[in-house]
């Protein structure tokens, strides 16, 4: 799944090798997926991403928003989509849901797992897609700051029975965290992903606070998660202290074996005593 981390490293590189380009024909690829989600009819597409330009890609939280100028833009991520860019269609997916084949014969193609976006949207009105939610505020971005940061505490009533793993994944939420980077950073914290919000004390919302940003520039340094793949197919640098592999094993910090639950639509995991509930 794309969250922060690859969305950023995916936009740099798309912006660095596709600004400029000319899309010479693009379409909904060779395969329907219920969970791709699209915006338009395959005609729709075709017309217009024919002979339009890319612009400069940018990163949003986990969206990947792709300018097609002159009036589109492309809105990848925050799902399971695989973005890929070909000198040869000899390399493509066997399932594609977005193609775009550019002049001088270079491709990129989207093939969706799971669920994803493949939507394309008039410029004018895509930041209010649900998807895009341009007005939010993602992490590494210069409005996360701390004291944005203690206003979503703030905001929350006294009585919220509201999780920290609910407050940081849902809506409100931290725009670009999903259940994937969410595991190290509450690590990094010594937070339990159940503990409730308005338990968190302010030191603590601090130290939150600095184990997002540390955590999630720190998978951008490194090309993103391990599990996921960049623009040209290649694994991000990144392993991940707590995953599906690390269950059982020793806490690095504290020896204690690592535990999984399952919570809120996702695994968890976390180590007991560093991490107490
Ligand atoms: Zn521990």
């Amino acid at each position: 799944m794309i969250e922060l981390p690859e969305a950023t490293v995916i936009a740099r590189q798309m912006s660095a090798e596709l600004a400029g380009r000319r899309i010479a024909e693009g379409n909904r690829g060779n395969s329907t997926h219920k969970f791709a989600f699209c915006s338009g009819t395959p005609e729709e597409y075709e017309a217009i991403l024919k002979g339009a330009v890319v612009g400069e890609a940018k990163g949003h939280g986990s969206a990947i928003l792709v300018p097609i100028e002159p009036d589109h833009v492309l809105v990848l991520g925050g799902g399971g989509e695989s973005i890929l860019y070909h000198h040869s269609t000899r390399t493509f997916p066997k399932k594609t849901h977005l193609m775009l084949r550019f002049e001088r014969d270079t491709y990129l193609t989207v093939t969706v797992q799971g669920w994803g976006n493949v939507l394309l949207l008039p410029q004018a009105t895509a930041g209010s897609h649900r998807h895009v939610a341009a007005e939010k505020i993602a992490p590494l971005s210069d409005g996360f700051t701390w004291e944005y940061f203690r206003g979503l505490f703030e905001a929350l009533d006294e009585g919220s029975s509201k999780s920290i793993k609910g407050f940081l994944i849902s809506e409100p939420g931290v725009w670009g965290i999903g259940n994937g980077c969410l595991q190290d950073i509450l690590y990094q914290a010594k937070i339990h992903p159940k503990r409730r919000v308005v338990d968190i004390a302010e030191d603590e919302q601090r130290t939150l606070y600095d184990a997002i940003v540390d955590t999630l520039s720190q998978m951008v340094e490194l090309g993103g998660r391990e599990s996921e793949r960049d623009l040209y197919g290649n694994r991000g640098r990144y392993v991940r202290i707590l995953d599906s592999k690390t269950q059982s094993r020793p806490c690095p910090e504290c020896g204690t074996p690592i535990e999984k639950t399952q919570y809120l639509g996702g695994a968890v995991y976390f180590c007991p005593s560093c991490q107490a509930q």
